[in-house]
């Protein structure tokens, strides 16, 4: 039962000393109860309040790690609704190799796992897992397979997936400490894998047939003591698997069912042999709740809508998505380049940024914080105003970096130019175009006026 800010007050030390950067412990405490901070901001809370705190606000969808050079994280969901809180942790896409496969189907999925990556708002966009299937059911085959994974790509959390625990165990040895997710658990098998979880230190994932055998086998690794859990209801076909995810994330969120409060993982590749029925199977899964999809392989092409997709789902509500506030030469800039300046909405920082760059005219681009607004909403709210913009452009540096005192505004902020040239009387202000696309031709046109 998740605690209140009022009893969660009561096991700090009401000094209201500051240190956890929040001014008063009434204030921290209601922060924790919510979610939006740790209870290790606070030093001086004791080990064991520290422990209540911890178990009473885990999330109802457990946080599970993998290994890998930059690890994945799945569950530590606590809504049902992005709008709610925030999404945690992104759907992590994972690539499927078999020990059926030619050695050259093999490569060209590692190949592409490493190398299809795409940079968005400052976001790399990649697959997480390599997921390989003991499709032999054959030791000596298996680890030789995982094995070429983690020779073939330093980056990858590894699924490995057979119906011998045997050879789970054997495959894991191999993996050292990249902690795999070790699949899958059955009715049958749920006392030998919950010992093998146990003795790896690494999650367990439930192959179940449906979603009742899929809780019965969750219910017998958590009776056995083992915690880290990944569920796969079952479901093979796209309606199936997205009402099973709904259901298991109801039951969950809602009626804190522990059985089911773990990320799940669905098979796309399973579902369907068309790649973009595939595509779009993976798209449904990834809104409706899958910790993890597994992929027949990666297409750029059907990859990156799903990385979009992903991206937009899992940024934070709450949180505007921000660049710093600082100078940025764009292309090479000297002294005599055009001065641009624009507010720190990171999607206004790219959508202009991409433009200059496009326009391959060296150009010094100002960013000030305006705390994620773009430039009307920040200037009506009082973010980007003349005097702001002047002191920005004072103290940022800028002015010995160039000779001319040029400084281009957003069109939209027409109306500050008189109250702006007050302000930086050695400038000359200049409006820019209002929308970033006719940026190019606007500098590629533009002589210093001074
Ligand atoms: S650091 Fe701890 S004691 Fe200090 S204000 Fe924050 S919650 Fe209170």
């Amino acid at each position: 039962m998740a605690l209140t800010g009022i009893q969660i007050l009561k096991m700090l030390p009401k000094t209201n000393c500051g240190e956890c950067s929040i001014p008063t412990c009434l204030a921290f405490a209601m922060k924790v109860a919510t979610g939006q901070v740790e209870i290790d901001a606070c030093p001086y809370v004791s080990d064991e309040a520290k422990a209540t705190i911890g178990e009473a606000s885990a999330p109802p969808i457990r946080t599970i790690k993998l290994g890998g050079a930059d690890g994945f994280t799945a569950g530590g969901e606590t809504c049902m609704y992005r709008h709610e809180k925030r999404f945690e942790n992104q759907t992590g896409i994972a690539v499927l190799v078999t020990t059926e496969m030619s050695e050259d189907d093999i490569d060209g999925r590692i190949e592409r796992f490493n190398k299809l990556e795409y940079e968005r708002v400052g976001v790399i966009m990649r697959a997480d897992l390599i997921a390989v299937k003991d499709a032999k059911n054959d030791e000596a085959s298996f680890t030789a397979l995982v094995q070429k994974v983690l020779d073939g790509s330093a980056r990858a959390s590894l699924i490995l997936m057979s119906d011998s625990a045997a050879n789970l165990a054997a495959a894991n040895k191999v993996c050292g400490d990249r902690t795999p997710l070790l699949y899958g658990a059955t009715l049958d098998n749920a006392d030998e894998m919950a010992k093998l979880g146990q003795e790896a230190k690494a999650p367990i994932g439930v192959k179940g047939s449906n979603l009742d055998n899929c809780v019965e086998v969750s219910e017998k690794l958590l009776a056995a003591g083992l915690k880290d859990v990944v569920i796969d209801t079952g479901a093979r076909t796209v309606r199936a698997a997205f009402e099973d995810n709904v259901v298991a994330r109801r039951a969950a969120v809602t009626a804190k069912f522990k059985p089911l409060g773990f990320p799940t993982i669905t098979f796309p590749c399973e579902i369907t042999d068309d790649p973009m029925m595939e595509a779009m199977v993976a798209s449904v899964l990834i809104a409706k709740y899958s910790g993890i999809i597994v992929l027949s392989d990666l297409q750029g092409d059907l990859l990156f809508p799903l990385f979009l997709e992903r991206l937009n789902l899992f940024t934070d509500p709450q949180r505007p998505m921000v660049v710093a506030e600082d100078i940025y030469p764009l292309t090479g800039p000297g002294e005599d380049s055009p001065v641009v300046i624009t507010c720190n909405f990171s999607l206004t920082y790219f959508i202009v940024s991409g433009e200059i760059e496009g326009s391959k005219v060296p150009t010094w681009l100002l960013i000030k914080d305006t705390e994620g607004l773009s430039v009307l909403t920040a200037w009506a709210a009082g973010k980007f105003g003349a005097d702001l913009i002047a002191q920005f452009v004072k103290k940022s540096g800028i002015e010995d970096k160039v000779k001319h005192r040029d400084l281009i505004i957003p069109g939209y902020l027409a109306s500050l130019k008189g109250e702006l040239e007050e302000e930086l009387p050695d400038w000359t202000i200049i409006i820019g175009p209002r929308e970033a696309g006719h940026l190019p031709v606007f500098l590629k046109e533009w002589k210093p006026s001074n």
